[in-house]
């Protein structure tokens, strides 16, 4: 499938510094910073540095460093916000039907309370 990247996406703008940022972690290869809506006490967004779509074109596209990199990040930031023993959620939305709203691949995390049935019927 061929994808193509808006530059001018926010999480772009983000990683070009021309949005701040409250960073959790910031590795070679990814971003991980608050959600500026937060739906739980911790709601991280994680990114990674390239361009992205989602995270279909991430696992096709990225190179390993990449890939490794970006799942690291994410294992960092459970443990940072001292998520792992209660629980968290990982979502990353996807196009029209994934209700994807910034085109630049995702991951939430989502921690701090109880996080309700994963998804509503219908
Ligand atoms: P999506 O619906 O694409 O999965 O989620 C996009 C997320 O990005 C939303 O949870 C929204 O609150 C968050 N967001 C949108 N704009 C900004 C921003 O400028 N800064 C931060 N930190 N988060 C943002």
């Amino acid at each position: 499938m061929a994808y193509t990247y808006d530059e001018n996406n926010i999480f772009a703008k983000i990683l070009r510094g021309e949005i701040p940022n409250s960073t959790v972690v910031e590795t070679d290869h990814s971003l991980a910073f608050r959600d500026i809506n937060p739906l739980a006490p911790d709601h991280v967004l994680v990114i990674p540095k390239g361009p992205y779509v989602n995270y279909a074109h991430f696992a096709e596209a990225a190179s390993d460093a990449e890939i490794v990199d970006f799942n690291r990040t994410l294992g960092k930031v459970v443990a940072l916000i001292g998520a792992g023993d209660a629980g968290y959620r990982l979502i990353s939305n996807a196009g029209r039907n994934g209700v994807q709203d910034v085109p630049h691949l995702h991951v939430h995390i989502l921690a701090g309370r109880p996080l309700g049935p994963m998804l509503f019927s219908g």
